[in-house]
């Protein structure tokens, strides 16, 4: 297991996630702001301003998963599904660095919690 390789490309991530957070946070104070006082858009505008909000709030999940397979890296257990303890799909690994769970698990795990499917994709 090259945990280097798989640190950087967390750490890419990490980086990446905090700056498109931080964009939508900003976006979501601009667009309250823009539309003080004009009632007719405000509507559309509080649609705007949740959506925006939404979205970063499954950015940040996501920040945590990544948070959480830096600190399995640390621990040196990264790699290795927390549920069953086989060392996840390699393939897998590359497309989902932060991945907790081997392909099996995960599905149950969607099952389990059907809000977050899709969120550690
Ligand atoms: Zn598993």
């Amino acid at each position: 297991m090259n945990t280097k390789y798989f640190k950087q490309k967390l750490l890419e991530k990490e980086r990446e996630l905090l700056s498109d957070i931080a964009r939508l946070e900003a976006e979501a104070r601009a667009a309250n702001e823009r539309d003080v006082g004009d009632f007719a858009d405000r509507a559309t505008t509080d649609q705007v301003v949740s959506d925006t909000l939404d979205e970063a709030s499954s950015l940040t999940r996501t920040l945590e998963d990544v948070r959480d397979a830096l600190l399995r890296i640390e621990e040196g257990t990264y790699g290795k599904c927390i549920v069953c303890g086989r060392t996840i799909e390699a393939d897998r690994l590359e497309t989902v660095p932060w991945a907790r769970y081997c392909l099996e698990d995960q599905k149950k795990q969607d099952e389990l919690n059907p809000t977050r499917v899709g969120s550690t994709l």
